[in-house]
């Protein structure tokens, strides 16, 4: 059997959504698991769509998400170009061929033309208001005028377009990795066109015509293309290419929470969760934030996109990038759309968090802490920290909160959460206590508790009501881990600092 190759084939048109990215992880996750090869294309024939920076965008969201391709615009193999605008030059004969063997023919028909058409179908009425076999005879093109016309409007370079022939009355068959076998009548379809009036393909050319010359042997791509199949099926057929036809497998949609309809760019920001990969800047509607922004770990983000639609057959939701290699299997892939949730999407990152080592999430944490000027002198402590609030995190982005305090006394102590109950006794008790731990020749959490509940039981005080004090004075509020682990990691001297500064401001 021929190498596995497969391809992500995006279109630069502005962030990298939730769907495109799991499109190219199940191209990934197949092709390696294949010992196969990963391309990514570019599909930026539709220039009026084309936005600048995309195409990095796209490569940098692939490499956050550790699913670099093995062949792309960023890295050519022998198969590029890899953007389909550098292929111009190479559609044209293809588009040819199909006129000269009957399944194409050139429209000289003017948009004006074309939309007149609409509007007296329209009027009439009629279900399917398109370009196709019941007009195709009534319009401009190489199918009704004499040939000599068509030749000499061609020499002229009148503009034209090529269309696709639909045939009438015919099914088209083909097997999908994951919805079985399909059949789909050619009635329905309009008379596509292939190649439009500036030289560029469509889409449905270009799809075909490169998945063929890039030696493809299957094509993952959105459910949304599955009403176009018939053309692609039906032109392989027609070039004579059929045996080299890729597999198709059309993925289900990612649905909107409530399972109503897909999820767009629009639900996120209406219901305040990200839909794009990372950070898009766009040139028109400005910055919109990623998953990656908001926190999350790339393993978790694949993680949770990968069972947006998949599972291994078993209860198992947390895999690493080399199990779901191990496991993937497209006939286990959905056949209907999976609702986003963005809590479930939290979920896995938090699991994310508290499985990966501390080595792992300093990586993260240390850029946050930059990008939040939070200095941190001491790698060591750095470490501790971690280890120590990680179970406490959902987001990368809560280090800042359960974290910035060991590192930068807090501006503001919740005093009128203490002086609820505070009293000379208490007072007493924190003064004692600096005298003790001052004495301390250990600062380890058991031996900084043991000297605090000492103290507590000799001055008849309940120990829960001081901690909540202590807590107060070294954190700010009313969070964190175990008192002691913090006072531990904070150090003695920056402790009875703490202390001391809270107790002045409590006068
Ligand atoms: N350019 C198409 C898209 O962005 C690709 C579809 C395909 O993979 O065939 O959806």
């Amino acid at each position: 059997m021929s190498k596995i190759r497969v391809r992500f084939a995006p279109s630069p048109t502005g962030g990298l959504h939730l769907g495109g990215v799991r499109t190219a992880l199940y191209n990934y996750l197949f092709a390696k698991q294949h010992n196969g090869d990963f391309i990514l294309r570019i599909e930026d024939t539709d220039q009026t769509r084309y936005v600048e920076g995309a195409e990095q965008y796209i490569i940098n969201c692939l490499k956050w998400c550790h699913i670099l391709p093995d062949e792309g615009p960023h890295h050519p193999g022998e198969y590029g170009p890899y953007r389909q605008s550098e292929r111009k030059n190479i559609y044209k004969e293809y588009a040819d061929q199909l006129v000269k063997s009957g399944h194409a023919y050139y429209a000289f028909d003017t948009p004006e033309e074309v939309e007149k058409l609409r509007e007296k179908l329209k009027a009439q009425g009629k279900f399917n208001v398109q370009y196709d076999y019941q007009n195709r005879l009534n319009m401009r093109n190489s199918l009704v005028l004499p040939k000599e016309e068509t030749e000499s409007l061609l020499k002229i370079n009148f503009p034209h377009v090529v269309r696709i022939k639909m045939p009438r009355n015919e099914y088209v068959h083909f097997k999908d990795m994951i919805r079985g076998d399909i059949e789909m009548p050619t009635d329905g379809v309009d008379d596509k066109v292939l190649l439009k009036a500036d030289g560029m393909p469509t889409y449905h050319l270009a799809v075909v015509v490169d998945d063929y010359l890039m030696k493809i042997t299957h094509a993952f791509r959105g459910e949304e293309w599955l009403p176009s199949a018939p053309v692609h099926v039906l032109l392989w057929k027609y070039f004579g290419w059929e045996k080299d036809m890729p597999q198709y497998a059309h993925l289900p949609l990612i649905l909107k929470p409530d399972g109503n309809g897909k999820l767009s760019k629009r639900d996120g920001e209406r219901l305040g969760f990200p839909v794009f990969a990372m950070e898009w800047n766009d040139p028109k509607a400005g910055v919109v934030k990623g998953f990656k922004e908001l926190g999350f770990m790339h393993e978790a983000f694949i993680n949770m996109l990968a069972l947006l639609g998949w599972n291994d057959g078993t209860e198992q939701e947390i895999f690493s990038l080399e199990e779901m290699t191990e496991k993937f299997s497209m006939d286990r892939v959905h056949e209907h759309g999976a609702k986003f949730d963005f809590e479930k999407a939290k979920w896995f990152n938090h699991e994310w968090i508290k499985k990966s080592s501390v080595a792992r999430l300093k990586e993260d944490v240390k850029k946050i802490f930059e990008q939040h000027n939070i200095p941190i002198e001491d790698e060591k402590k750095f470490e501790k920290i971690i280890e120590l609030i990680k179970d406490r995190c959902t987001l990368l982005n809560d280090f800042v909160e359960q974290g910035s305090f060991f590192f930068i006394a807090p501006q503001k102590i919740d005093t009128a959460s203490i002086l609820q109950k505070w009293n000379e006794n208490k007072n007493q008790f924190f003064v004692e206590l600096i005298r003790l731990f001052s004495l301390l020749q250990s600062w380890e959490p058991g031996e900084v508790e043991h000297t605090f509940k000492e103290l507590a039981a000799a001055a008849k005080l309940k120990p829960g009501e001081l901690m909540g004090a202590f807590r107060l004075m070294l954190v700010g509020g009313k969070f964190g881990p175990g008192v002691f682990e913090i006072s531990s990691v904070l150090g003695q001297q920056e402790t009875i600092n703490r202390i001391t500064h809270a107790l002045s401001s409590l006068q």
